[in-house]
């Protein structure tokens, strides 16, 4: 059984503890396994992604002491991929056309009832009016019908995944996937025609990725990204979300905090060894 992990960080700023923990870790598990690390970088967002940072996160990782395959995986070079994939699910009704701002969402997302699920449904507009907006030239998201994904598969209760390791709320084992977490997720974003949760089912399955080794933030993920697989025919990889480091002060380290960012750290004059015995990497 192969084994190919990932580390796919977005070049928005420096990377800080919490990315060594989490490329560590994957690379840790990689090499355990006799099995594969690779690295993507998840540039979709040209207005929020750098050179300067892709350049950083190479030479962080590389000072790290972490070996990824040749080559880099870089998602703006792909980005006719996701189209295709984006493509073939509106030519399926699996997606429709959305003209609502982000405030608009939030207000109607607000008004749900108190403890409802804070997420986002909605539906395709009528066609005239559909036709009206798309001729004023007003810009559109494509979002996911999960309405119409459960049509399409005869319900979500087929839809499970592995996690070895805790969910956010410590699940683990076999899991089944509640894409109705995530709401209609925007699958193709107004400005960049494409979004997070697509560009990673491509890639990972691109990639020929088996293990996904990350963040336990990125859980919730897990059950939409495994609707999208069913939806899209693609392999499903094993999970294996990884608890998060947490400053002394129990916040999570976040790329605006300068003082964590591993260049901070080398020129504080700490060690790539000194980080991962902290961490608990030998
Ligand atoms: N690019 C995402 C991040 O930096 C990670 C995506 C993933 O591992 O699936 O948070």
């Amino acid at each position: 059984m192969p084994f190919v992990t990932r580390f796919a960080p977005s070049p928005t700023g420096y990377l800080h503890r919490g990315h060594a923990f989490s490329a560590l870790t994957a690379e840790t598990a990689a090499r355990q396994a006799h099995g594969r690390f690779l690295l993507r970088i998840e540039d979709i967002d040209a207005g929020r992604c750098r050179p300067e940072f892709e350049a950083a996160i190479l030479e962080d990782l590389a000072w790290l002491g972490l070996q990824w395959e040749e080559p880099v995986r870089r998602q703006s070079d792909h980005l006719s991929d996701y189209a295709d994939a984006l493509r073939d699910l509106a030519g399926r009704g699996l997606v429709y056309r959305c003209f609502r701002t982000r405030r608009e969402v939030s207000g109607e997302i607000g008004g749900a009832p108190h403890g409802a699920m804070e997420v986002f449904r909605g539906q395709a507009l009528p066609p005239g009016e559909e036709a009206r907006r798309l001729d004023a030239g007003e810009a559109f998201a494509w979002r996911l019908s999960l309405e119409a994904a459960e049509r399409a598969l005869g319900g979500f209760g087929g839809l499970a995944f592995i996690e070895l390791g805790q969910g956010s709320g410590g699940e683990h084992g076999e899991i089944v996937a509640r894409p109705e977490l995530g709401g209609d997720v925007v699958l193709g974003r107004k400005d960049l025609g494409v979004a997070y949760h697509l560009a990673v089912v491509c890639d990972d399955a691109r990639q020929g990725v088996t293990q996904v080794i990350r963040g336990q933030d990125l859980f919730e993920a897990a059950h939409v990204q495994r609707l999208l697989q069913a939806l899209l025919g693609l392999p499903t990889p094993v999970y294996r979300h990884h608890r998060l480091l947490t400053a002394p002060n129990g916040k999570r380290f976040a790329k605006r905090d300068q003082a964590q960012t591993l260049r901070e750290l080398r020129a504080r004059g700490m060690t790539p060894t000194e980080i991962r015995r902290e961490m608990g990497f030998d």
